[in-house]
This record gives structure tokens, sequence and C-alpha cells, in this order.
């Protein structure tokens, strides 16, 4: 196990949108996290977890730059996780990470909301086409019939 503290500029950060907060309370005091094992050690991170008051999303853990919020893992635990199960069974990453089969799920989803709200799907959008393929969508006048698939060009 390994006692952290979050750096004096991160700290005070909400941990939904890491805005800087007003500190609230100390919260539930230490609290610890699952890292990757080294060798074939277990690994803990612990550091106080204080709560803040965030404007927009009320009192909430603090951020900490290790872990993403309301994890019990660290980001790169979860990263690890995640990368296996796309390259491996499913049962093959509970085995070698020793977690449970939901937590695997729990982690995927968590990697994945995380990496869908980083980046914008249709930035690159250039242009939209709309092509109706049936013969009968075609001779019909009303356009939402003919509307049978849309096709997308990234740039
Ligand atoms: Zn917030």
């Amino acid at each position: 196990m390994a006692a952290v503290r979050v750096p004096r500029w991160e700290a005070g950060r909400c941990g939904v949108c890491r805005r800087r907060c007003s500190g609230y309370d100390p919260g539930e005091g230490r609290r610890r996290w699952r890292a990757l094992d080294l060798e074939t050690c277990p690994t803990y991170l612990e550091a106080a977890a204080p709560r803040v008051r965030c404007a927009v999303h009320g009192v909430v853990d603090a951020a900490v730059p290790w872990a993403r919020h309301g994890a019990a893992h660290t980001r790169d635990f979860d990263d690890t996780a995640a990368w296996l199960v796309t390259h491996t069974a499913k049962s093959t990453t509970v085995q070698l990470l020793r977690v449970a089969w939901r937590t695997v799920g729990a982690i995927v989803t968590r990697v994945s909301t995380d990496a869908q709200a980083q980046q914008d799907r249709y930035a690159h959008l250039r242009r939209i086409s709309l092509i109706s393929k049936t013969w009968r969508a075609q001779r019909d006048l009303n356009p939402r019939s003919q509307i049978r698939s849309l096709v997308l060009y990234p740039g």
C-alpha cells in the first residue's frame, strides 16, 4: 500500500467536472484505490478523500488525479482492464487482474463513458448523404419514406 496525496494545484476540485470548489468536509476519512499489481503483490493507493461543494453538482467527492470519479480502481488499472477486455476474453481479464466479473463490466462502462466525453464523434463530419435504395421508396413522393440510410463521410 502506498500513501499518496493530491498535489496542491489539483486539490479542492469537483470529482465530476473538475472545477475548483470550496471544501465541504473530510468525507469518510482515508480511502483506498486498487492499483495495478507490483509483480505479484496487490497494490493499493491510500489517500484522504474530502468532499467539496460544487455549484453545479452539489456535495461530491473531491477529484483525485489517479482515479476517475466514483471508481475504486486507479485510472491505469481501469485502462488496463478495458484494453485487456478488448483483446482477450472477459474471463481471462477477470483471472489476470483478480477482479470480479461485474467489476470488469463497470470498468468498461466507466472507461467508455470517459473516452466518449473526451471526443466529438461528429467533429470531422463534412457531408451527409441520404440514399434511397428501394424502387418503391424512389417512386414515393413522401420524402420521409425515401430516407433509407444515412451515409456519413468523416473528413
Ligand atoms: Zn462539479
